[in-house]
């Protein structure tokens, strides 16, 4: 592995434009499990639950979804970023960061320091919420203390009485427009992306890496599977990324 660290420093060095993509990997290793995986948190509930349609059109599925919601903030809110999110901060300070684009939605590259018009949450985030009718948003937290306090299942916008979600991006709901828009505009302009944590399954977020690279900006690929990128990639290493990333920001 040490070759491929003291290789990664060198792409890093001698890029002037570098875009990270994050995926679960990364927040795993800051204790945020994978809702996703067996025997998650999601393996309890009905998926069809969390359509967007359903949410929209169906009281009984829109209070399953607040109370999944609702566990899925409480692992959430109290999350710290590791090692990972701070080497990507440091790219920022370097001022070589073109923007990381993430898939997570716990809000840790914000914790770590990177300056907002750096993030790009394609998957939305469970910091805030948004009334889907007047477009009112809310800190995460407010709502959260006043399903508490108001012993209420389902909350409803406090001006209009329409419905509101929290911005995270649910099954069948369109992906944000400008957001993917910038995404692709940034991987067609970095001359390094940096693949961390994600095993570029997930479509259309696994396709900025492949427009980066297609676009003959280097790649180096840092995640515990393999990925269909990595015959692409200078540099490939299949380990945690807090380890690797310390090494190779340091
Ligand atoms: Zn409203």
């Amino acid at each position: 592995m040490e070759d491929l660290i003291t290789k990664g420093k060198q792409l890093i060095s001698e890029a002037d434009k570098i875009l990270v993509f994050a995926g679960a990997g990364l927040s795993t290793e800051s204790g945020i499990p994978d809702f996703r995986s067996p025997g998650g948190l999601w393996s309890k509930y009905d998926p069809s639950d969390f359509y967007y349609d359903r949410i929209i059109s169906d009281e009984r599925s829109r209070e399953i979804y607040w109370k999944m919601s609702t566990e899925t903030w409480d692992i959430m809110k109290d999350a710290a970023p590791n090692k990972a999110h701070i080497a990507i901060r440091k790219i920022e300070d370097s001022g070589k960061l073109l923007s990381v684009v993430t898939q997570n939605i716990d809000g840790l590259h914000h914790k770590a320091g990177n300056s907002p018009e750096k993030i790009i949450e394609i998957h939305g985030t469970v910091a805030t919420v948004s009334c889907l009718n007047c477009g009112k948003k809310y800190e995460r937290q407010y709502i959260e203390d006043r399903i508490k306090n108001e012993g209420i299942t389902v909350p409803y916008c406090e001006d209009c009485s329409g419905i509101i979600k929290p911005d995270t991006i649910s099954f069948g709901q369109a992906m944000p427009e400008d957001k993917m828009m910038l995404a692709i505009k940034h991987a067609h302009e970095c001359d390094l992306c940096i693949v961390l944590g994600s095993s570029l399954v997930v479509y259309p977020a696994a396709s900025i890496p492949e427009h980066a690279s297609k676009n003959n900006a280097k790649l180096i690929v840092v995640n515990r599977d393999v990925t269909h990128l990595d015959a692409y990639a200078e540099v490939v290493i299949h380990e945690s990324v807090t380890t690797v990333m310390e090494r190779m920001i340091g």
